[in-house]
């Protein structure tokens, strides 16, 4: 998809604060520094438009991008950062959860992961919710150029097996630094964005 415009909506720390132009919404979930605002930037050949690295102290925040004025990115606070509470530990996972019980304009959710490791603990808590709330998801594996493409193969695995990946659902292999996964990656955005 080509990108002619991208806008940072809102910051929103509370479901009032949610856009009701009832935009189809696609989420993007990923623990802190896995490349969540990497793979965004490259999504819409912006530099900065996601502020990489995210700040620990927003826990609670949902960032609202508006895409081509069709649809909506909508960025979770990064998860599995060490330094929160837990109580903010406790009120993200308030928000989230009441976001996907019951946003109905919540198209699908792209989880980035990163190639290189097996899932994290919190990787598969994150997935297992998803599939718990019967959303359907996007695995995306990010930083593939950081591993010999003659190992993809055996990474794919290694991550497919430590979530319990649902065959239903979509992989997509992805490099920020390349560009690597960027138009399957969009075309499994359109198709649930606009079905
Ligand atoms: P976030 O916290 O999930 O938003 O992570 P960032 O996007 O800020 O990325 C964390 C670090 O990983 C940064 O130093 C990025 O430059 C680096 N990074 C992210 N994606 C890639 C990638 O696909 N390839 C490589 N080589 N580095 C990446």
């Amino acid at each position: 998809m080509k990108v002619n415009s991208a806008e940072f909506i809102i910051s929103a720390v509370r479901p009032n604060q949610y856009p009701e132009d009832g935009l189809p919404e696609i989420a993007l979930a990923g623990r802190s520094n896995v490349g969540k605002s990497s793979m965004t930037n490259r999504l819409i050949s912006r530099k900065n438009l996601a502020r990489t690295s995210a700040t620990p102290g927003k826990t609670q925040h949902l960032n609202y991008y508006m895409i081509n004025e069709s649809m909506y990115f909508v960025d979770f606070p990064g998860y599995g950062y060490a330094k929160v509470s837990k109580s903010q530990r406790e009120a993200w996972g308030k928000m989230i959860e009441k976001y996907l019980l019951e946003r109905e304009t919540l198209r699908m959710v792209v989880l980035v992961i990163d190639l290189r490791h097996p899932p994290s603990k919190d990787d598969v808590i994150m997935y297992e919710w998803l599939k718990y709330y019967e959303r359907d998801v996007c695995i995306v594996a990010t930083k593939a150029d950081k591993i010999p493409r003659s190992k993809w193969d055996k990474h794919v695995k290694i991550v497919k097996h430590g979530l319990s990946f649902v065959p239903e659902d979509d992989f997509v292999l992805f490099s920020s630094e390349t560009g690597l996964g960027k138009d399957e990656l969009w075309s499994v955005i359109e198709r649930y964005a606009f079905a």
